[in-house]
């Protein structure tokens, strides 16, 4: 289409593999996975002027940076009031002595960093459905955290249904409470098997013939309507550590376990931001740090712990990583490695004992790769570690490591007056459909 306004042109998102090219930012969200079954990535990565960004408010600084990805596109006029509405909540840079900031990104509604992602994303597609009168159906397997943030940042959206499928007695007493609340056009289900399970059923609907009329999406990490919101606490807080505090840019630290939250900050820092580098902090699941040691390593099954939000044997998003970074980029850009749940547990006593800093078992993660890291001198100068989860999600561990009680915020002490339904179903796809077609009224 002739371009006669002057105004830009929008940014075209390509399959990673090659087969589904051109789509939109609001094709690409809709859609989730790519037909080839690749994930989406933008053709090219808007240049961002650092300078000229604003870092007085989250907000605004949030609006500055998604603005040259959406220009030009179906999103440009709307993006500011949906930003406005998707991320009202604080985002505080905390010292842990003097070069060490723990970024807190659960103070959201369901208390990790994946509001940021799944609320912004929710409110895009919304916007985008009211425009095009589609209908959306978002399936999501979920072991814990992801369910409950898009359970809430898709509830009541016009023209969206959410099904989430969670093992039942696979997550926490808090984490089930989040998931199994009432909300509008949310129908989670309690599967009697494993996570495993749930992500065969999403698969096999996916698959199916038979559900070929129910305009299924997805919304984890592997939709790039979730990772661009996140690049915005990356901005937020490498410029309140430069800017605002006159230190040299710094290296970030992130507790990773699908890999999409590390590959939101490679796209931020591909788009201009200063880094002096990335940590990738896992638990025992591990292939990507053995990968950065030798790139013969082999993904794994996945291995219970104690950070089980991060217990992903085969991460997604490596395969974004992997198409943005060559080999040698990826080395010099990123270190990784991992601890077990025997350190997580200690690093959250000794953190408390020496800071009275009470850390989830993810950030605790996260902190110990630093500390083991800075003991060799692979690591110097200011580290932010993005903290992914309120401790009070996990109130057990917290206390079994530090003797105390996370203090429950807000957030959950209203979950325990609002009422909730707990469906179970057998792990079997057409018992799966017939609950779904009641639920949606056809
Ligand atoms: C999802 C999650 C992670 C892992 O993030 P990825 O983007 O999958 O790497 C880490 N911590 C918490 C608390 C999470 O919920």
């Amino acid at each position: 289409m002739a371009d006669v306004s002057g105004s830009p042109q929008a940014l075209l998102f390509d399959s990673t593999r090659g087969q589904d090219q051109g789509r939109s930012l609001g094709q690409a969200i809709a859609r989730g996975l790519a037909a080839d079954g690749g994930l989406f990535l933008p053709r090219e990565i808007p240049c961002m002027d650092v300078q000229a960004l604003p870092h007085d408010s989250f907000l605004s600084l949030s609006k500055a940076v998604l603005r040259p990805w959406v220009a030009g596109g179906e999103f440009a006029l709307d993006i500011d009031g949906l930003l406005d509405d998707a991320l009202s909540f604080p985002v505080p840079l905390v010292p842990l002595g003097h070069d060490t900031f723990i970024c807190e990104l659960f103070h959201g509604p369901t208390l990790s960093f994946k509001d940021f992602g799944a609320r912004t994303m929710a409110r895009m597609l919304g916007n985008r459905l009211r425009r095009t009168g589609e209908r959306c159906v978002i399936l999501v397997a979920t072991s814990g955290d992801t369910g409950s943030a898009v359970a809430d940042g898709f509830a009541g959206l016009e023209g969206i249904d959410v099904v989430l499928l969670y093992p039942d007695g696979g997550v926490s007493e808090v984490q089930e409470r989040q998931l199994i609340v009432d909300r509008p056009g949310v129908h989670p289900f309690a599967v009697r098997g494993a996570f495993d399970d749930c992500q065969r059923l999403v698969k096999e609907a996916f698959r199916a013939s038979s559900w070929a009329d129910i305009p299924l999406s997805t919304a984890n990490s592997i939709n790039i309507g979730r990772l661009l919101p996140q690049m915005f606490y990356y901005w937020w807080s490498v410029l309140n550590v430069t800017r605002g505090l006159g230190l040299a840019a710094p290296t970030v630290c992130v507790p990773s376990g699908n890999l999409g939250n590390l590959t939101a900050g490679v796209l931020a820092h591909l788009s201009g931001m200063p880094v002096g580098g990335f940590v990738a902090a896992h638990n025992a699941n591990d292939f990507f740090a053995r990968f950065l040691q030798d790139a013969r390593a082999e993904m794994g099954q996945t291995i219970p712990t104690v950070s089980n939000a991060m217990d992903v044997g085969a991460p997604s998003n490596f395969e974004r990583l992997k198409a943005l970074l060559s080999p040698s980029k990826m080395h010099s850009l990123i270190q990784a490695a991992s601890v077990s749940d025997e350190a997580t547990l200690a690093a959250m006593g000794r953190i408390h004992r020496e800071t009275s800093y009470l850390a989830d078992p993810h950030t605790a993660v996260g902190l110990e790769v630093v500390a083991g890291m800075r003991k060799t001198g692979s690591l110097d100068g200011p580290v932010v570690v993005m903290s992914t989860a309120h401790p009070a999600k996990f109130p057990d561990t917290c206390f079994q490591a530090t003797g105390a009680h996370p203090q429950e915020p807000d957030q959950l002490q209203r979950l325990r007056s609002m009422p909730s339904n707990k469906v179970l179903i057998d792990a079997d796809v057409e018992i799966l459909e017939q609950q779904v077609r009641n639920r949606l009224g056809g």
